[in-house]
């Protein structure tokens, strides 16, 4: 089958590989579609991972062998595969930190080499334990894999927007509107708090409008802390949300947030030094949080949301802008690394076409 191999930093390369053998308990999943996910761009281009590896973990696809003993699970079925599922015991996951959990940092599916998801790639192997889990999800009729695809993502937006706690009384500021930005953003407004969007391109906050975004930022021309205040009685945003990696904007979002406001960081997955003022924590009481990946706690809300709001609100695959076939997927994370007005969410499909089915 072909696969993209990650040979190193910065090296993909599109390569013929063993379709993977399975085992008892085990699934085998024909890709339909795999989600460009930030995550895989920071490993892709940090080196934070050995070599070699096959990425993508955002996949959704069909069910086409089943290892002896897999029970509840069929040829032919359209399912999400999670990459990896949490304990559901350990210290961490009763405290439902289950990003923490070791068996949660343990990745249990795999198209070949150290698992690493698999997802850019023609088939995927699903280990035991995830099988076993709630790891494979079964896709509702009617709901395309494209949609089904944003499982994971969606995931881990609810969880964040969750641990902001927010009332209907309340204003946020979500700081970039990346397919990610505007999923936080439109999961915060579900909560009927008043919700400003923040970002350079216009195009963005377009796609944005389609979701009720209606408080668009433009960040070229004005002043997002600004903006805040004058839409607080002068106050600052209850919670601020930086949906933007790296340090340069957390300055920013702690200004636009008020007194006691909260501020989550969801897009700074690299450990690095910032700085940022104590005194905006301590004497102003701003609190300073962070979300990462999914939550086990959250999967049948999750499912609702993304297989129920097809047709209902949530059709997540407004936010795609491109679909490369799997001969074209360096290009597509060539892409995906550079985002332009034009760019949202990038999907890799092995069958063109085939994530719309
Ligand atoms: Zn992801
Ligand atoms: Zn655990």
């Amino acid at each position: 089958m072909r696969a993209v191999v990650y040979r190193g930093v910065d090296d993909l390369r599109l390569e013929t590989v063993p379709v993977p053998a399975i085992g008892p308990g085990e699934l085998l999943v024909k890709v339909a579609t795999c989600g460009v996910c930030g995550t895989d761009l920071k490993k892709i281009h940090t080196g934070s991972h050995s070599a070699p590896r096959i990425f993508g973990h955002e996949m959704a696809g069909s069910i086409v062998r089943v290892g002896q003993g897999a029970k509840g699970f069929a040829v032919g079925e359209r399912v999400v595969v999670h990459h990896h599922v949490p304990c559901g015991e350990c210290y961490y996951c009763r405290k439902q930190t289950f990003a923490q959990c070791a068996v949660y940092k343990k990745v249990g599916a795999t198209a070949g080499f150290e698992p690493s998801g698999g997802g850019f790639s023609e088939y995927i192997r699903v280990m035991d334990w995830i099988v076993a889990n709630r790891g494979v999800v079964r896709i509702p009729a009617g709901v395309p894999f494209e949609q089904a695809a944003f499982l994971e993502p969606v995931n881990t937006v609810l969880k964040a927007v969750k641990l902001l706690n927010l009332a209907a009384d309340e204003t946020v500021l979500v700081i970039g509107q990346g397919p990610i930005g505007v999923m936080l953003a439109a999961l915060a407004r579900r909560t009927g708090a008043r919700v400003l969007t923040s970002d350079l391109y216009p195009q963005r906050h377009a796609i944005a409008a389609g979701f009720g975004l209606d408080h668009p930022i433009d960040a070229g021309r004005e002043n997002a802390v600004e903006r805040a205040f004058a839409a607080t009685d002068g106050r600052g945003a209850d919670a601020v949300v930086l949906a933007v990696g790296g340090t340069a904007l957390i300055q920013t979002a702690m200004d636009a947030a008020r007194p006691g406001g909260k501020v989550m960081l969801f897009a700074q997955t690299q450990h690095e030094k910032a700085s940022f003022d104590p005194g905006a924590v301590c004497m102003d009481e701003k609190t300073l949080l962070g979300s990462y990946s999914a939550s086990a706690a959250i999967l049948d809300e999750v499912a609702d949301l993304v297989f129920g709001g097809y047709r209902n609100g949530f059709d997540l695959t407004q936010l795609i802008s491109h679909r490369f076939p799997l001969e074209r997927a360096v290009e597509a994370i060539e892409i995906a690394s550079h985002p332009t007005a034009g760019s949202m969410k990038i999907m890799i499909e092995p069958v063109p076409g085939a994530g719309r089915e």
